[in-house]
């Protein structure tokens, strides 16, 4: 079996122990990796907060740093096939998703690479005569990064991204689960040139790594991706070294068709929204909010399309929809559409746990319509649709804002004043007219709600990794009048 390493300090290392990472696709262990544990996790930090304050990281200049994030990324560009497979291999995403994320993944670097020298300071018109003051936008400080299995890559580069190109250092804590394309990613932070500390890459589980990686004295900022009851013990643990959080968490997003749509693209839509990467997705349109006058034959649609995706192995490039990422979310899917089909919800298609290998489930959709069913208010964070329909544009938004969550949403229609009024009335972070699960660099991301609050991409999230410094500097010779008086 292959191992893994930690990455610490500029150096790759074994953890305190280690554990067997499972293919989902077959559901046998392939791998080792590292484990660490509090000793490792004080190790990473330590180097880090050294990496901060000496050595050559914290002497270079913005344009520098950029430049090492812009060779960053063309070895992700270079590498993203191996860095594709592995991922596919440890989290069952599939090969055909893993492949273009990826690439993709490098031109968030090249962003932040970008931006590293358009951080700027501010120059302040004082009401003071002889007094020039500035404001100086300095690293955050060291940077604890936790995230969840899926699209690891993805949700590390919208952190790790932005936090180097304000110059601070960081943690990053890989999934338990599917850890393998991250500390592989550590190979090419080393080939880029990154001083020793400045990233170091670890994984572990939540409470041993985790949670001591989060409330470690020297951290500064925790950016935390996961659910939201991780989210609560991270805010919790925040309170020993009051670090600042930003938090990614899940979501319930609805997706609404109104009759006058194109069906058939937002059929396409739908599918992309809840049965790509096997429905684990947060921004999944899990909940579909569809016109009463339409729904028969976009039901119909979706469940010719949803029987027709190819179910398969993660690394056929023809395949569509893999296994889930592990044998615990499999449980918790099957669970929840067995309750809530208990409470009434009807099975359109799907909704049972094949026979064979792996961590399979297949597309699922759930006719909700008059049911008080727990499949429209929890996340699955898999391929479960529930349906409900609506007579009026009112109805619809109701029902598209009953929601715990706020992360994003899809408004299907042809009509602009309606589509404006839903773009301004949906209480979510993310809103896609006509289009569904774009995303891009330039582009802030994140959620209202139990979605979590802070906001990754685009310029403001480099701006979250710094803090600012105010710098007075009085310009007379005289010498300091009364000095029983403030100034
Ligand atoms: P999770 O919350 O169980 O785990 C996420 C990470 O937190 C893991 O690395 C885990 O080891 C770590 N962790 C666990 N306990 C911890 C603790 N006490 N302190 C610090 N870290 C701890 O999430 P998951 O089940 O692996 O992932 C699925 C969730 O992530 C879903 O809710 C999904 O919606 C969400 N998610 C959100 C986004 C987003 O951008 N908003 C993106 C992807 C996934």
């Amino acid at each position: 079996m292959q191992r893994f390493q930690l990455y610490i300090d500029g150096a790759f290392c074994d953890g305190e122990a280690s554990f067997e990472s499972i293919d989902p696709a077959t559901g046998t262990a392939w791998a080792y990796m590292p484990e660490a544990r509090e000793a490792d996790v004080d190790r990473a930090v330590e180097s880090a907060h050294r990496a901060l304050y000496e050595g050559p990281w914290p002497g270079m200049t913005a344009t520098q740093r950029g430049k090492l994030l812009y060779k960053l990324a063309d070895l992700i560009a270079a590498n993203a096939p191996r860095l594709a497979e592995l991922e596919t291999r440890d989290t069952g995403k599939i090969i055909r998703e893993t492949s273009a994320q990826i690439a993709y993944v490098a031109e968030y670097y090249r962003y932040y690479a970008g931006i590293a020298d358009k951080i700027e300071g501010a120059y302040l018109p004082i009401d003071k005569p002889d007094m020039e003051v500035w404001l100086r936008r300095e690293p955050i400080g060291v940077v604890a990064m936790v995230v969840p299995w899926n699209s690891q890559l993805f949700l590390s580069a919208v952190k790790v991204g932005p936090a180097l190109a304000a110059g601070c250092t960081l943690v990053l804590k890989a999934s338990e689960d599917g850890p393998a394309p991250l500390l592989e990613f550590a190979r090419l932070v080393h080939d880029a040139g990154f001083p020793p500390g400045v990233v170091n890459i670890i994984t572990g589980f939540g409470p041993s790594c985790g949670a001591t990686l989060g409330r470690h004295p020297k951290i500064a900022h925790v950016a935390f991706t996961g659910g939201p009851e991780t989210a609560r013990h991270v805010v919790r643990n925040s309170a020993e070294n009051l670090a600042s959080t930003s938090l990614e968490l899940g979501g319930k997003s609805p997706f609404i068709v109104f009759a006058d749509a194109d069906l058939e693209s937002a059929t396409n839509a739908q599918v992309s929204g809840i049965f790509a990467a096997t429905g684990q997705s947060c921004v999944a349109g899990s909940r579909l909010i569809v016109e009463r006058s339409v729904k028969d034959r976009f039901v119909a649609l979706l469940k010719r399309k949803a029987e027709a995706v190819r179910i398969g192995s993660p690394l056929d490039m023809a395949t569509e929809v893999g296994p889930l990422a592990t044998a615990r979310q499999r449980q918790h899917i099957d669970a929840l559409v067995e309750r809530s089909s208990a409470m009434g919800a009807r099975i359109v298609t799907g909704g049972r746990v094949p026979e064979g290998e792996g961590f399979y489930y297949p597309p699922t959709i759930l006719d909700c319509d008059g049911v008080d069913s727990p499949s429209l208010v929890e996340e699955f964070f898999g391929p479960v649709l529930s349906i409900v329909s609506f007579e009026t544009e009112e109805e619809a938004l109701r029902l598209a804002n009953d929601t715990v969550y706020g992360l994003a949403s899809g408004v299907f229609t042809q009509n602009l004043t309606r589509a404006h009024r839903l773009m301004k009335g949906i209480r979510a972070g993310v809103v896609w007219v006509n289009t569904y699960r774009a995303v891009s660099p330039i582009a802030p991301f994140g959620g209202f709600g139990l979605s979590g609050h802070g906001r990754e991409g685009g310029l403001a999230a480099a701006l979250d990794y710094t803090r600012t410094k105010t710098v007075w500097l009085r310009t007379s010779d005289d010498p300091i009048p009364d000095p029983f008086v403030m100034r």
